[in-house]
């Protein structure tokens, strides 16, 4: 199935480079899922090859390293990394961290960082979540000290996609504990910093080859210009406007899987037969196909319509947070509805379906659980 399509944004241009990333995707995501999954971590040679091909920061200017393309390109590049099915490869991170240094780092921020970032050399990490609060960013006890011309770092971290194989982490930290959500600052810290400690991989239900990851913060000393923006206090209101952007990229996430879970579908009950007759031959199949195709079908054109405001800058947080929770909840159906079509084999990891619906789950958690993106819907009505 197509998947997103707009015709409103989908130019030539931007329908070229989505072949190039499902090129990408068919060649170098698909084939390396089992033993990335094995690994616990994605290659080095795929996030360079990425970044070869512009699909890391498509919409970041090309003095900075970028594809100088627009939220457009990033939409089809998310979509085809979907759909391979190999959810290793956290390129998302670098795009998340490449627009928090894009839109609020000073000059010598971007200089440093985005060129790396764009071009897969450097791999990014955003470390929000704590062992003791996720959901309530407010919360956060990591503290950032002010020393001198330094600032230095204590605390822990948990769940942080590219926790292995990242060369630097935005750190969510507060550098004034008394003044609530006013205390939180963005801090970069360049992984080679003696203080910065990673625990291993974790052992997850799915998404086997994204290396997230505990970390640690012991005395680790900064040079005050990490600061990201160069001002304090400034990191809760940072998030809640980029957190719209991440939640989008989800949205987009979730119609590519969905869509490989119906291609995987349609193609196994075509050779696939029961009872003297091709699976697609009982009524029942062509029902759930049918039903699942319609919420594909709706599906994509919520995306469409989030990359539109995407393009267009009028993307708010709302919609971001309606795209996040809705999406992700059709995802986890139409992946439990596919699975069933494929019967025991849909339970077997050596079939792409099983481990589609093993990642899909996450999908529900991360970015900000869908009861927290409920709230935020709530909250505008
Ligand atoms: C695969 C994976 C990758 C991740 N990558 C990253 C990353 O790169 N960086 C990062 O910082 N974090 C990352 N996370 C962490 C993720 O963002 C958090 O797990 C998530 O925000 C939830 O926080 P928590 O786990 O502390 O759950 P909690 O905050 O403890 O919440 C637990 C549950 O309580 C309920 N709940 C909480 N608050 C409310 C409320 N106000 N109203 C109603 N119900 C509520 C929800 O059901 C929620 O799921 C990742 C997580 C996973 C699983």
């Amino acid at each position: 199935m197509e998947g997103i399509y707009s015709p409103a944004w989908m130019t030539p241009e931007v329908a070229q480079f989505r072949e190039a990333a499902r090129r990408f995707a068919r060649e170098h995501l698909e084939p390396a899922d089992l033993e990335w999954r094995a690994d616990r971590q994605a290659s080095r040679a795929a996030w360079r090859k990425a970044g070869e091909l512009g699909l890391i920061l498509p919409d970041v200017p090309e003095e900075y390293g970028g594809a100088g393309g627009t939220p457009a390109h990033a939409a089809v590049a998310f979509e085809a990394v979907a759909y391979s099915g190999n959810t290793g490869l956290g390129l998302g991170l670098n795009y998340i961290v490449g627009h928090y240094l894009l839109r609020y780092g000073t000059e010598a921020q971007k200089r440093r960082w985005l060129p790396g970032l764009a071009s897969g050399e450097v791999v990014g990490a955003i470390a929000m979540t704590e062992p003791g609060t996720g959901s309530d960013l407010q919360a956060v006890r990591t503290r950032a000290e002010r020393r001198g011309e330094s600032y230095v770092i204590n605390g822990s971290k948990i769940f942080i996609s590219n926790g292995q194989l990242c060369d630097m982490v935005v750190v969510v930290t507060k550098t004034d504990p008394s003044q609530g959500s006013k205390g939180v600052s963005l801090i970069i810290v360049d992984a080679a910093t003696p203080g910065f400690r990673r625990g291993k991989a974790l052992d997850k239900l799915g998404m086997e080859g994204q290396d997230t990851s505990e970390m640690f913060f012991d005395d680790c000393t900064v040079p005050a210009d990490c600061l990201l923006g160069g001002q304090e206090g400034r990191g809760f209101y940072q998030l809640m406007e980029q957190l719209a952007f991440e939640r989008a990229q989800i949205a987009v996430n979730a119609v590519g899987a969905m869509t490989r879970a119906y291609d995987l579908a349609l193609e196994y009950v075509k050779q696939r037969s029961a009872f003297g007759q091709a699976l697609i031959d009982f009524q029942n199949t062509r029902f759930v196909l049918a039903d699942v195709k319609a919420t594909v079908l709706a599906s994509s054109t919520f995306a469409d319509l989030i990359v539109q405001k995407w393009i267009d800058g009028s993307l708010d947080p709302a919609t971001a947070s309606m795209g996040k929770f809705w999406l992700s909840e059709r995802q986890g159906e139409v992946i439990d509805r596919c699975l069933q079509l494929f019967g025991g084999y849909g339970f077997m990891r050596e079939y792409p379906i099983a481990r589609l619906y093993a990642d899909a789950r996450a999908q529900r958690i991360y970015g900000g659980a869908n009861e927290i993106q409920r709230e935020l819907v709530g909250r505008t009505l």
